[in-house]
C-alpha cells in the first residue's frame, strides 16, 4: 500500500500551530470574504471558510452581493474595505460574474491585505522567492510534502496545469524548495511519458480521472489537487479527483485522496494567510 498523505492529519497541525500564533496576537483578526453572486459551489467554499473562522476565533464576515453587482460598485467596495484598518484580510470569491473584470477586482485589493495571495504584487513576490502570502492551494501541497517528510529538493516535480490559481503558483513554490520543475498544460505532447519520469506529480487539470497507471512508477509521489463531484450509482455524488485513485494508488510510493487529501490544506492555509495578513499590519509601517 501507498503512503497516504492525509489532508486532514496535516491541517489539523497547521490549525494546532495558528492557535499558538493566534494566542501570541494581542487582538482578533479579521477577514472579509465577498461573494458576488449564487454559483452553489462558491456559496459552500465561502460557508466553510467563514465556520472555519468562528471555529479559530478569527472575525470572519461574508458580504453578499447580488450577481448584477457592477464592477465599479466591488471596487469601490474594496476601496473602502482596503481603508477600513479593522480589516486585516480581503477575499473575492470567484468565479465572479461575466461584466466584472476578475483582473482587475484582484489589483484592486490592497496587497498586505490579499490573504488569496493572487495580487499580481503578491504573484511577482512569490516568483522572487519572497511570497507575503503563498496562494492558498499550492501552499497547501506544498504544506503536504513537507509534513510527510518528502524529498523535494533535487527532485523532478511535473506540475500538470498552468493555471494562476493552482498550477503556476505550485511550479514556483516547488521551484523554491529546489525541485527541478516542469508544467505541462494542454498543448503537451508526450505527458504519460513526462509524467512517468517525474519523481513527485502535481495533477492540476480539472478532468476527472485523467491520470492512470500508465502516468507513475513505484517512486512517484502523486498530489492530486482535482475535485470533481460524479454521480454514483448508489444516487450519492461522489467526489474524485483528476487521478484514477483506485488504479493508481496500488503502484506508487505516495498519493493523497479525494477527498481528504489537498481539498482539506486550502482553508488551513488560507487561515494561515489571515494570520499573516494580521501580523503584518500590526508591526511597524
Ligand atoms: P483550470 O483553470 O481549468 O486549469 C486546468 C489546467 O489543466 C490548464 O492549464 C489546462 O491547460 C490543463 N489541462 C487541461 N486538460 C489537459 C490535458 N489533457 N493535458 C494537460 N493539461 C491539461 O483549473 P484549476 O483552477 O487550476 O483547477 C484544477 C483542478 O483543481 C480542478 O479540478 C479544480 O476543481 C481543482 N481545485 C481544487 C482546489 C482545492 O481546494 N483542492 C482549489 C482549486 C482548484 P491549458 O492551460 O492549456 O488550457
Amino acid at each position: 500500500m501507498p503512503l497516504l498523505l492525509d489532508g486532514n492529519v496535516v491541517a489539523t497541525e497547521v490549525y494546532k500551530n495558528l492557535a499558538l500564533e493566534l494566542s501570541l496576537l494581542s487582538f482578533i483578526p479579521k477577514v472579509v470574504f465577498i461573494l458576488v453572486g449564487e454559483d452553489p459551489a462558491s456559496q459552500t467554499y465561502v460557508r466553510a471558510k467563514e465556520k472555519k473562522c468562528g471555529e479559530l476565533g478569527f472575525q470572519g464576515e461574508t458580504l453578499r452581493l447580488p450577481a448584477s453587482t457592477s464592477q465599479d460598485d466591488l471596487l469601490k467596495l474594496l476601496q473602502k474595505l482596503n481603508k477600513d484598518t479593522s480589516v486585516h484580510g480581503i477575499l473575492v470569491q470567484l468565479p465572479l460574474p461575466p461584466q466584472i473584470d476578475r483582473l482587475k477586482v484582484l489589483t484592486s485589493i490592497a496587497p498586505e491585505k490579499d490573504v488569496d495571495g493572487l495580487h499580481p504584487e503578491n504573484m511577482g513576490r512569490l516568483c522572487r522567492g519572497d511570497a507575503r502570502f503563498k496562494p492558498c492551494t499550492p501552499a497547501g501541497v506544498v504544506e503536504m510534502l513537507k509534513h510527510y517528510k518528502i524529498p523535494v529538493s533535487g527532485k523532478n516535480a511535473l506540475v500538470i496545469g498552468r493555471s494562476d490559481i493552482v498550477g503556476k503558483p505550485a511550479a514556483m513554490l516547488l521551484l523554491g524548495e529546489d525541485a527541478t520543475v516542469t508544467i505541462a498544460h494542454s498543448k503537451t505532447r508526450d505527458l504519460k511519458a513526462m509524467a512517468k519520469a517525474a519523481d513527485i506529480l502535481i495533477v492540476a487539470m480539472g478532468k476527472p480521472k485523467f491520470v492512470g497507471a500508465d502516468f507513475v512508477n513505484a517512486n512517484s509521489v502523486v498530489v492530486d489537487v482535482g475535485i470533481h463531484r460524479m454521480p454514483d450509482p448508489s444516487g450519492k455524488d461522489k467526489i474524485v479527483g483528476d487521478v484514477d485513485f483506485e488504479a493508481v494508488a496500488p503502484i506508487v510510493h505516495a498519493i493523497t485522496p479525494v477527498p481528504g487529501g489537498v481539498g482539506r490544506m486550502t482553508i488551513a492555509m488560507l487561515m494561515k494567510n489571515v494570520v499573516t495578513a494580521a501580523r503584518l499590519q500590526s508591526g511597524p509601517k
